[in-house]
């Protein structure tokens, strides 16, 4: 079986038809939450999402566009441009985005959630003592979280969690291992790349596969400028960051 691993759409139209495009056969798209905000199309991108067979769990961004959590917990940008977005967002993808769970296991031993298992909505996981606390706390075998919008793969051989440096293509993980992995985001990377991230995960090869996708950025762009989106929102899709 093999699956995409997608996260952070954020709304950029763009850079989800470039990754759709290079899915290629899969058996399921799962989908780790923050279909919406930032970016200038967020309709169009839920309503990708919804066909998919998933899951699909919820992200900060899509409850805050349907006023399911609080707009204060935001930063400035978030906070307008999810304004922004629940203005424009249509009946049938808010209530598709509140329909959506926080957490899921498509597989047994396998976890989605956009923050962490603690958090779900909001914990930016970075860190190896991070990754540490919450795989000790878990047993499912790998826990796929989005959120930061940074890409990495955190392996926990029962003493101390070790990230492994990531370069594109497949990675094979090791069966008496548990791992926190995020597959990076699709809509408004953050690691210095402005190329949409997404990975592939085989559960029976055990295997994960980490892809780079370069899209259109300026047509993402020219349109968040045609809506009145933030400057500053719009200039960090070039950059990565
Ligand atoms: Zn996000």
């Amino acid at each position: 079986m093999r699956y995409a691993i997608l996260a952070d759409v954020h709304g950029n139209l763009a850079a989800f038809d470039a990754v759709l495009g290079r899915i290629g056969e899969v058996d399921g798209v799962w989908c780790l939450g923050d279909n919406v905000g930032y970016g200038p199309e967020p309709n169009e991108c839920v309503t990708g999402v919804m066909a998919f067979s998933g899951p699909v769990v919820a992200g900060n961004h899509d409850l805050g566009a349907i006023g399911k959590t609080s707009l204060d917990l935001f930063n400035p940008y978030a906070r307008e441009a999810c304004r922004w977005t629940s203005e424009v967002l249509d009946e049938d993808c808010a209530a598709y985005l509140r329909s959506l769970p926080k957490m899921a296991h498509p597989l047994e031993d396998v976890l989605l959630v956009h923050g962490s298992p603690r958090d779900p909505l909001w914990e930016y996981v970075l860190t190896l003592s991070q990754a540490e606390e919450i795989l000790q706390s878990r047993d499912e075998r790998c826990i796929f979280v989005g959120h930061s919008h940074i890409p990495f793969v955190f392996r926990w051989l029962g003493k101390a969690p070790e990230i492994i440096p990531l370069v594109e293509g497949r990675l094979a993980l090791d069966r008496g291992s548990k791992y926190l992995i995020n597959p990076g985001s699709i809509g408004q990377p953050r690691d210095g790349d402005p190329r949409a991230s997404f990975m592939i995960f085989e559960p029976d090869e055990l295997e994960i596969e980490y892809r780079r996708v370069a899209y259109p950025i300026e047509r993402t762009q020219a349109k968040m400028a045609d809506v009145g989106l933030d400057h500053f929102l719009i200039e960090r899709l070039s950059l990565g960051e």
